[in-house]
């Protein structure tokens, strides 16, 4: 039996997207699942708010001049959530684990960002690049060793931190500061990517992943300023435009991208512009990559 089977619940599509799993080259499944949020807890609706907003937008990509709805996408519907953490991330590592045996490219919906850790652990030689307000490095956070603060720590102990870029960071602590430099991982802050030379700045993202043969991609929807995305699980000032952030997700995307995931949308502190803003970059990322080129 499959594992996509046993622990997938269905639910409604994302977009118009109605491939088979045999038949798809992308698979889009939903994670719901927020048990350790701090702040704004509600990313449990995540999935739901963001298939909702992709069936109102336009699958045309004027960036590539491409239309996506053509893509051989199917979407498994949500992981059921049933016990701790650590056993929704196992199963959500055996989800995974198969879409990516299956030679096809895994699209989480968060949840809370706890849930990269489940997507990220069947990967094996993979660089991760992570566009995130926060570095979500911390040892322990209010008493948890795995949270959506501590979870790319974890990352950083199983794959090696030399496989981790953080770009837009603008939310951290000394003691994510002296991990990151000590153990070698690579961030940007915010500020860098809104003052940097832009060329520098994509060569620098181009140097790091030219190091590896494929990359994983977490986005938490925080990397956007507060006022282009409000309803996100932590809230931080001065963060990024939809049109930067695109751009430079587009220059990754020269990459060989294996996965990716979108999280912390919590949709109950909006009207539903932060999901439009998720399934945007959803729709803009499968344009990037257009694996099946139809
Ligand atoms: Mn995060
Ligand atoms: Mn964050």
């Amino acid at each position: 039996m499959s594992h996509i089977h046993t622990h997938m619940m269905k639910t409604f599509n994302f977009s118009g997207y109605d491939k088979e799993f045999r038949e798809a080259t992308y698979v889009i499944l939903g994670v719901p699942l927020d048990d350790t949020s701090t702040y704004r807890p509600g990313s449990r609706f995540g999935p739901s708010a963001i298939r909702e907003a992709s069936q109102n937008l336009e699958s045309y990509s004027l960036r590539t001049k491409r239309d996506v709805e053509d893509l051989k996408v199917f979407d498994a519907g949500d992981l059921i959530i049933n016990g701790t953490v650590e056993e929704n991330l196992d199963r959500l590592q055996l989800v995974v684990g198969e879409i990516l045996a299956a030679g096809k490219v895994p699209i989480s919906l968060g949840g809370e960002h706890t849930i990269t850790y489940g997507c990220v652990r069947p990967l094996k030689d993979a660089a991760v690049l992570s566009f995130d307000a926060h570095l979500d490095m911390r040892d322990e956070y209010l008493g948890r060793r795995l949270s959506h603060a501590t979870f790319m720590r974890r990352i950083a102990e199983s794959i090696g931190s030399e496989r981790i870029m953080e770009i837009g960071i603008r939310a951290i602590c000394n003691e994510e500061i002296e991990f990151a430099e000590k153990e070698k991982a690579e961030y940007i802050t915010t500020l860098e990517v809104m003052k940097d030379d832009r060329r520098r700045l994509i060569k620098r993202i181009h140097d790091f992943l030219s190091k590896f043969n494929k990359f994983y991609l977490t986005i938490d929807v925080d990397i956007l300023d507060p006022s282009y995305a409000p309803a996100v699980g932590n809230p931080v000032p001065e963060g990024l435009s939809p049109t930067i952030l695109l751009d430079l997700i587009q220059s990754a995307c020269d990459h060989n991208l294996i996965g990716f995931d979108v999280v912390e949308v919590s949709p109950h502190y909006d009207y539903g512009v932060t999901a439009l803003q998720a399934a945007h970059i959803i729709f803009n990322v499968l344009a990037f990559t257009n694996k099946n080129k139809t």
